[in-house]
């Protein structure tokens, strides 16, 4: 019987309608009882650590999550995080990245509407999500309507349809089915060596669109680092040459990503893009947003 470790955020699987709408308040345990199958194959315990929407996280709050499971590490054969689904991925980056040495399965779960409700998706998330930890493979996934999404390439694609997910720019790395069978269809990865020594949260996401005025740039002087979100295979338009130039020699560190959802970053293939590398510019290559902001942050590039 294998021993799972539950780490209960809020978002919608905990959610409860109240006079101001959808809000989470249902515990860990709560949760729990939705899934008695469960006994079947492992044991949970519970840590209700947070009980937010995933709109409200901050960093802290996703590192207090790495926290849970690195105290508890020695303790269970696997971790199931609930989390709201409009910034999992975020949260599955970054744990992705903090948590590289560990040995153990870390799962990401939650649904699109709350546990209990009619045609929930939250008892069959969890329930997957509890399998996947059980099946032994260490690393950082997201299970959602049954993918298995690395931790790294997990992107929300649809605010409401109940299959929201998807893996940018690699296949999921397997599925679970209706019967309950763990299936992985790419090899597992080999354990990297040491997790990041500190984590810097101080990283602005910029979108560029055609019309956006160089003045701007000129209040980001400073800014430790900046992500520019460009088109396709990246580039920087000529009339903000001038602006990203300076905002560089301000000493902050422009790196570039795309708005293309897979593909990633080709600085060399046009002109446009040779004009951000000459720049100095850093190429984010295929990173979906969230793994950008993610390795940034740790300071992987
Ligand atoms: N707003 C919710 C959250 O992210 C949405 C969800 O969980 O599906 O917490």
């Amino acid at each position: 019987m294998k021993k799972l470790l539950l780490i209960a955020t809020g978002g919608t699987i905990a959610c409860r309608e109240t006079e101001n709408g959808l809000s989470p308040a249902l515990s860990g345990t709560e949760l729990l009882h939705f899934i008695p199958q469960l006994s079947d194959f492992c044991t949970v315990d519970v840590c209700d650590l947070m009980q937010l929407d995933s709109t409200d996280l901050t960093a802290d709050d996703r590192l207090a999550m790495a926290q849970a499971v690195r105290r508890d590490a020695d303790q269970y054969d696997g971790f199931v995080i609930a989390h709201g689904t409009d910034t999992l991925a975020y949260t599955a980056a970054l744990l992705y990245h903090i948590l590289t040495d560990l040995t153990k399965p870390v799962v990401l779960t939650g649904s699109m509407l709350p546990m209990g409700a009619s045609s929930s998706d939250a008892p069959r998330n969890l329930l997957d999500a509890c399998r996947v930890a059980a099946d032994g493979r260490a690393g950082v996934v997201a299970v959602l309507c049954g993918k298995i999404l690395p931790g790294n390439r997990v992107v929300k694609f649809h605010s409401t349809q109940i299959d929201a997910f998807l893996s940018a720019g690699a296949p999921p790395l397997g599925t679970v089915g209706a019967d309950g069978k763990v299936r992985w269809d790419v090899p597992a990865a080999p354990p990297a060596p040491s997790a990041p020594a500190a984590l810097d949260p101080h990283v602005l996401l910029l979108k560029l669109t055609p019309d956006l005025e160089p003045s701007f740039f000129s209040a980001l002087h400073g800014y430790p680092k900046v992500i520019l979100e460009t088109f396709g295979a990246g580039g920087i338009p000529a009339r903000l040459e001038h602006a990203v130039r300076a905002l560089i020699e301000s000493s902050t560190r422009v790196y570039i990503t795309s708005q293309c959802t897979a593909g990633g970053v080709h600085l060399h293939h046009y002109a446009v893009g040779r004009r951000a590398e000459a720049l100095g510019a850093i190429s984010l290559g295929d990173r979906t947003t969230e793994d950008a902001l993610a390795a940034v942050m740790c300071g992987e590039i």
